[in-house]
């Protein structure tokens, strides 16, 4: 399967994120340079970089990778992809780690994977996302005394007209919710 790397040992945990991810075995070529960290917008909110991550699913570290917040911070930019040296896709890998994560039951709490199950939700509603229901529903169900907060912001963002109360679906959702359904079969998804 991994024919240039045959004879680099590699983890089960790295075999599963290959099957998950295409173009994941390159993580094996890793240089550890940190142009990935270093470009990520989302780096500072990390508990470890691409890099750390890469370091440790090649030593097999699954609990500590799955439980970290990486994947969840990522905001798929694309920035460390493009940096890479190496040509790892290390935003595909990002959300190959979301999706098993999500698949083990391992995403139950924390911001991000609440955020993205609002976002899917939205997006499989309207085929696209409603900024004004993404931030109310997420805050209100998650973090309700900060939804105070976040009304001033709300409000002038509404007088600038950068804000929609009303959600605008896509013309035939409804193939959209069909091919989704579809991959939820495949994938085994409920
Ligand atoms: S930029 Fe690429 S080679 Fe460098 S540490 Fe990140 S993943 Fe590894
Ligand atoms: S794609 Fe994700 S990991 Fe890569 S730079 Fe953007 S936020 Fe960071």
């Amino acid at each position: 399967m991994i024919a240039e790397s045959s004879h680099r040992h590699i983890s089960p945990f790295l075999e599963e994120v290959i099957e998950s991810a295409p173009g994941g075995e390159r993580i094996v070529h890793c240089l550890q340079c940190g142009s990935c960290g270093g470009s990520c917008p989302s780096g500072a909110d990390m508990e470890y970089t691409p890099r750390g991550v890469f370091a440790m699913i090649a030593a097999n570290q699954r609990d500590r990778v799955l439980k970290a917040n990486t994947m969840w911070c990522c905001v798929s930019c694309y920035f460390c992809t493009t940096r890479c040296p190496q040509n790892i896709p290390i935003t595909e890998i990002m959300y190959a780690l979301k999706r098993i994560s999500i698949a083990e039951g391992i995403a139950k709490s924390g911001d991000g994977p609440a955020l993205a199950r609002t976002f899917t939700s939205m997006v499989e509603k309207f085929g696209r996302s409603f900024e004004f229901g993404l931030a109310s529903t997420y805050y209100f169900f998650n973090k309700p005394t900060a939804m105070l907060k976040m009304g001033p912001m709300g409000l002038s963002m509404l007088s600038r007209g950068r804000l929609s109360l009303i959600p605008k679906k896509i013309r035939q959702v409804g193939q959209l919710q069909a091919i989704i359904k579809k991959a939820k079969e495949i994938g085994g998804v409920s």
